[in-house]
């Protein structure tokens, strides 16, 4: 990986942050995009929102990428432009944590601070045999204890660089390669047969069902699109007008009594979706897209009326990507548009 070895800690802080909650695969190819573009932290400070936003589309947990515009006019406005050199300051970078700022100390500057995510953990609580659960207050100190008496003072980079490695890739969670790993005479967990009760952790993931019916208002060749501006998933992005339920609706139902109401204003629907589905860490996402033809144009205050082949250009989060790159293709638009000429 490109990231690996690399001293420039803007490039490390790219990484890292691209790397949280997102798949290596998936997360390089961002990587790449970012460096390209703005190859330093200088050039990123100076990149409109809207344009960053744009290229983080995809990678899901959109505050990172306002935190890191917010951590780069830091750099610009308190650091004179250049990427601070001690844990403290690396500290006060917006959205930058624990085991960011220590990533970033170690691998840029040599620093001795250890590194603790989910890999390190895992090895950790494993080779230690850590009985408390992880992420409980004590377990959580232990291994960060463990964690700096492990450290290699004299090459933390590649010590941290190599405990995550050997995390992802011999201690896995699932098929630990026990047989063949280089420790296992003097691992606990595998000497008492632990390996895969090891780590313990006591939070059970409870995901939140939310569903979304978005109503897709065509007028002439435009869509109304909003942006979203309230503290909530996807904030900064831009959607359709947006009705949520706490529980599935009948969509014949929001047809006849609710819309009507919202638009005051005749309209025809052309079509109604399938319902799509994205889960998020701690949500289920069920999207249903109405598209309607208003017989009128008129505006809310928050959206406005996009051309259809702009939409490419704007930010929308994957599910309403995943609608529009299935059906509002050109040939799909020009469907609609034989459908609102024939008055259906
Ligand atoms: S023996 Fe198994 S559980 Fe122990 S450190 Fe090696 S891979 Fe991990």
């Amino acid at each position: 990986m490109p990231w690996k070895g690399e001293k420039d800690p803007y490039k490390i802080w790219l990484s890292e942050i691209i790397l949280q909650q997102t798949r290596v695969e998936q997360g390089l190819e961002y990587f790449l995009r970012f460096v390209e573009k703005y190859p330093d932290i200088q050039s990123f400070a100076a990149a409109k929102e809207k344009d960053l936003m744009k290229m983080w589309e995809g990678l899901g947990y959109y505050s990172r990428c306002r935190n890191m515009i917010a951590a780069a006019q830091q750099v610009m406005l308190h650091f004179n432009g250049l990427f601070p050199n001690n844990l403290q300051d690396i500290r006060t970078l917006k959205g930058v944590g624990p085991y960011t700022a220590a990533a970033i100390a170690s691998f840029a500057y040599g620093l001795p601070y250890a590194v603790v995510d989910g890999n390190v953990k895992r090895v950790l609580a494993r080779f230690y045999g850590v009985k408390q659960p992880v992420d409980a207050p004590a377990g959580a100190l232990r291994i960060e204890k463990l964690a700096d008496k492990s450290l290699k003072q004299k090459a933390p980079g590649a010590y941290n660089q190599a405990i995550m490695d050997f995390g992802a890739t011999v201690c896995k969670p699932k098929l630990p390669l026990c047989e063949t790993c280089p420790l296992h005479k003097q691992c606990y967990a595998w000497q008492h047969n632990l390996v895969l009760t090891l780590p313990l952790k006591i939070k059970k993931l409870q995901r939140r069902d939310r569903w979304f019916y978005f109503l897709i208002l065509h007028w002439q060749h435009k869509v109304y699109v909003m942006e979203r501006r309230k503290k909530d998933i996807w904030q900064g992005l831009h959607e359709f007008y947006l009705i949520e339920t706490a529980e599935a609706r009948e969509l014949d139902e929001l047809i006849a009594n609710e819309i009507p109401e919202l638009l005051k204003t005749n309209f025809t629907v052309i079509e109604v979706s399938d319902r799509f589905r994205q889960q998020l860490t701690h949500q289920n996402i069920f999207a249903s897209f109405i598209q309607l033809r208003l017989k009128a144009k008129f505006s809310w205050e928050e959206g406005e009326w996009i051309p259809l082949d702009q939409l490419q250009k704007i930010a929308f989060p994957g599910v309403i990507n995943s609608f529009i790159n299935s059906n509002l293709t050109k040939a799909n638009t020009r469907k609609f548009n034989c459908k609102a000429k024939n008055g259906k």
